[in-house]
């Protein structure tokens, strides 16, 4: 059985090999997972509700654990890898509320009553990118479980040891055998085989564009449906009223954090040209003071990029690319890139491209309307921030920008109570927030006849 050799991205140190799952693995999960969600949704809905506390509860009691795996596996600074952990805690306690909240309609009809239900779909396979390994993996299968369906689990080739102790620790939390699966694999054959699987009934991706719109033509094939988290070339956008120095000291968070390896980084900072000499003299001692180095580092803020793999991809944007200034990276072993900060014209690839990286685009805009045109002019559309003390030009600027997620005078993306997903190609359909449950279900309706005549 073919498999892949784990490497620590902080030290190119080998940490071991996790077995690849075959086609076979999959068609005997996918039987495993229909016996287990039959039962699972028979359940009472309080009790469905209990068991997704415990399942929280001891992901609660290995915390550290999953961050030292975490930050070995993926090279996360160890603080990222705990909020990380923990944030996986809090989406199960969250969607361990709405098994007893998943409420009909009762639609005046004559002749009776009319009711609907949230049916469970069945057998849910949710794909899951190498960048944040733990919490992607529970957006999926939280509300999944908790809509009473079976979840089968594909983690990243390189990022699998946090997803398969998760795994273990749902059995260890009494969830029944089959209900929670987590399948390592290639993408080729694990992830294929669950899209085209007549017994799989939804696919959730979170990944590239380039393959989430493969997976969206495997589901239309079998009428599947499917969410999709894509990519992103977010706008951070700065106005000449901002608090310049609040926005500045948020740039490296923004962007820098994880490595830039996250969907919703604010890679194109975009800059009213009154205010732009100004912006960049805040930014350079923001940027060189953003800690890179040990994740295992109390202190440090930002590790090595995931692989060398992916670091030749990112440094391959920055031959020839008009840096104006960089932080710092360690030397010596590991996959490292230095927080780079560039000054591109606006039809540039790197301006245009997401790069993954610790990688920003310092792009001047002239007055709103060309900051909401510069901020649409990219076929993503996933998050962005907006800097200004002018309360109507944010609404204006907010409601204006193609993207499903935004904030003002903050750079903060992701909330489990709130929706989560994008516009254009960078994404299909929502994740988190009150609503994700039902994304996990059919429909029903009934009408009642009541006899009369
Ligand atoms: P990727 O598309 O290469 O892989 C994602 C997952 O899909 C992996 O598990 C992979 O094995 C699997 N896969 C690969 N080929 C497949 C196929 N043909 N059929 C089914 N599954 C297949 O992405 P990646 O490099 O792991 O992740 C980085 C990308 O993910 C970036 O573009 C990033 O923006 C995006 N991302 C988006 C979000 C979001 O919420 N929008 C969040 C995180 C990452």
């Amino acid at each position: 059985m073919s498999g892949t050799t784990l490497i620590d991205p902080s030290d190119a140190s080998v940490i071991g090999e996790v077995a690849h799952s075959s086609t076979a693995d999959v068609d005997a999960a996918v039987t495993r997972a229909a016996v287990a969600q039959r039962a699972w949704a028979a359940l009472a809905p309080a009790d469905r509700g209990r068991a997704l506390r415990r399942f929280a509860a001891t992901v609660d009691a290995h915390l550290e654990e999953l961050a030292q795996l975490e930050t070995r596996g993926s090279g996360h600074p160890i603080a990222s890898a705990r909020w990380e952990a923990g944030h996986v805690r809090d989406v199960l306690d969250y969607y361990a509320g709405a098994p007893e909240r998943m409420l009909g309609a009762q639609i005046p009809v004559a002749g009776g009553i009319d009711v609907t239900f949230h049916e469970p779909l069945g057998v849910v396979g949710v794909i899951v990118p190498w960048n944040f390994p733990m919490t992607i993996a529970s957006w999926g299968f939280a509300p999944a479980l908790a809509a009473g369906n079976a979840v089968i689990v594909k983690p990243a080739e390189w990022t699998p040891l946090t997803a398969i102790r998760l795994g273990e620790l749902a059995l260890e939390s009494g969830l029944p055998e089959g209900l929670l699966q987590v399948l390592p694999g290639r993408g080729s054959v694990v992830g294929t085989r669950l899209v085209a699987h007549p017994g799989v009934a939804k696919i959730v991706f979170t990944g590239s564009t380039e393959v989430g719109i493969g997976v969206a033509a495997g589901c239309a094939a079998g009428l599947k449906p499917v969410t999709l988290e894509l990519g992103g070339k977010s706008a951070n956008v700065v106005f000449a009223d901002a608090d310049l120095e609040a926005a500045a000291a948020a740039v490296p968070a923004s962007v820098f954090d994880n490595a830039g390896q996250d969907c919703c980084a604010r890679s194109r900072l975009l800059v009213e040209r009154s205010v732009l000499d100004r912006m960049l003299e805040l930014l350079e001692p923001a940027v060189a003071a953003w800690r890179v180095g040990d994740p295992r580092d109390e202190e440090t803020q930002m590790g090595p990029l995931v692989s060398e793999a992916h670091r030749d991809r990112v440094a391959g944007y920055l031959d020839g690319a008009p840096v104006a200034f960089r932080g710092s990276a360690p030397g010596g072993p590991g996959w490292w890139v230095a927080p780079t900060v560039l000054t591109p014209e606006r039809t540039d690839r790197v301006a245009r491209e997401e790069i993954f990286g610790p990688v920003v685009s310092v792009l001047p805009f002239d007055g709103e309307a060309d900051a909401i045109a510069l901020a649409n002019d990219s076929v993503y559309g996933l998050s962005g921030s907006i800097w200004t003390r002018d309360l109507g030009r944010a609404l204006r600027v907010a409601r204006g920008i193609d993207s499903g997620t935004l904030s003002v005078n903050s750079h903060a993306s992701v909330r489990y109570t709130t929706p989560f997903g994008g516009m254009k190609q960078s994404g299909l359909g929502r994740e988190l927030g009150p609503d994700a449950a039902l994304a996990f279900t059919a429909t029903k309706n009934v009408f009642f006849a009541n006899g009369a005549a």
